[in-house]
C-alpha cells in the first residue's frame, strides 16, 4: 500500500503493519510527520503534522501597513490639488 505524502509529494510505501492503522507516520522521503488513518488495506486520510510555527515568523518579517489611512491620504492629495 502507498500514501501520497502532502509535504514531499512523493508516494510512499507502507508496510503490511499499516493496513489498519490510526496514528503518527514519519515520511522516509521528507522525514516530515504524518497522521494517517488506513482501514482495510485502504487510506482513509493522510495529514501533515505541523511542528514548525510559521505564524510568528511571517509577523516579523512582514511589515504590517495601515492600508486605510494610505488611501485616505493618497484621496487627500489628490483632492486637495483639484480645488487648488
Ligand atoms: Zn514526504
Amino acid at each position: 500500500m502507498r500514501i501520497n505524502c502532502p509535504s514531499c509529494g512523493r508516494n510512499v510505501d507502507l508496510d503490511d503493519a499499516y493496513d489498519h492503522y490510526e496514528g503518527p507516520f514519519k515520511c522516509c522521503v521528507c522525514k516530515a510527520m504524518l497522521e494517517i488513518h488506513t482501514e482495510e488495506g485502504s487510506i482513509k486520510a493522510v495529514e501533515q503534522v505541523n511542528i514548525v510555527r510559521r505564524a510568528s515568523t511571517e509577523q516579523v518579517s512582514e511589515p504590517v501597513l495601515n492600508p486605510r489611512k494610505d488611501a485616505a491620504q493618497r484621496a487627500g492629495a489628490s483632492g486637495s490639488r483639484s480645488t487648488e
